[in-house]
């Protein structure tokens, strides 16, 4: 039987780095760590290696789709599928950033929306039956929504929204921006939060979408670390990254033919509203 594996994007620092740990603590399979630097991702196993773990390390920039496409050619040459694919990767402005709207939207959605979708386009095909996925997503989402406009708020928690329709929402959201119209037209303040929102309804569909074509318990969750002291949060979170690892590893490792939860948004290992 073919090596199980397991990938976390952006696990060189902070929450990331905490899920490696963790999976390699708990995952039986291959374990590979990844980051856009090579330096700081090999840097990050040899850390871990000080502590006795195994994980590999593979270059992915999530924004790069030759980056992401290789690493994808990677895994179907060397396991020939995959077992388990956490979306950790993410980029914040600081709250006191002086950079405009229009460019925190461009961005912030292209890495956090744009670029963790196209992670999931490229590497899905290879997920095996029983394979876990879990997107990194914020309690600021659930924020963020609740400030949303009815309208759009009533678009995002629509269960039969599709791909297509909540990709055009968040362009929408960053062309609104463009010109400082996106809270007239009813989207949230938060470029940051505005590009969870988008990771949480995404992981919805993905769910809704893989049961559609019939695969055999593939589970996709969206997830909450809770308020973790890393640089993006300025180590303001009191949670050590390894307690933000929690729940990220908990929808990583959902036992087989699991029921609930499928297609969730997960705070603190539990179902939260969405
Ligand atoms: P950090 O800023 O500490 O780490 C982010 C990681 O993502 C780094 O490894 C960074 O790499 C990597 N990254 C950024 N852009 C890319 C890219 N284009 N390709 C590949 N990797 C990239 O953040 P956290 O650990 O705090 O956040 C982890 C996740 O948890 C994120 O999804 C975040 O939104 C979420 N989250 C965090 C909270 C918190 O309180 N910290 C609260 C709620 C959610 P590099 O070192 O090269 O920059």
């Amino acid at each position: 039987m073919a090596r199980r594996v397991a990938v976390v994007t952006g696990s060189n620092k902070g929450v990331g780095f905490g899920i490696v740990r963790a999976l390699c603590q708990k995952f039986d399979g291959d374990v590979i760590l990844t980051a856009r630097d090579e330096g700081r991702g090999k840097q990050a196993v040899d850390a871990l290696k000080q502590e006795r773990l195994s994980p590999l390390f593979h270059q992915l920039d999530i924004t790069d789709h030759n980056s992401v496409v290789r690493l994808r050619d990677f895994l179907k040459e060397k396991y020939g599928g995959l077992d388990v694919l956490v979306n950790n990767a993410a980029i914040s402005y600081t709250g006191s950033s002086t950079a405009p709207v229009s460019e925190q939207a461009k961005v912030t959605l292209k890495t956090n929306f744009d670029a963790t979708l196209d992670v999931c386009e490229v590497l899905f095909p290879l997920l095996r039956p029983h394979a876990r996925v879990s997107n990194v997503s914020s309690f600021v989402s659930q924020m963020s929504l609740a400030k949303c406009s009815d309208a759009l708020r009533s678009k995002f928690t629509n269960p039969n929204l599709r791909m297509d329709e909540l990709v055009s929402l968040l362009k929408q959201f960053v062309k609104s921006a463009q010109t400082d119209q996106h809270q007239a037209q009813g989207f949230s303040n938060s470029s940051y939060a505005m590009s969870k929102v988008g990771v949480t309804v995404m992981s919805i569909i993905q769910q809704r979408e893989l049961d559609a074509k019939g695969a055999e318990d593939i589970v996709v969750n969206a997830c909450c670390p809770g308020y973790v002291d890393t640089d993006m949060s300025s180590h303001r979170g009191p949670l050590t990254i390894d307690q933000g690892a929690v729940t990220p590893t908990y929808c990583a490792l959902l036992p087989q033919n699991v029921h609930s939860p499928r297609g969730k948004f997960i705070r603190n290992k539990k179902i939260a509203q969405w």
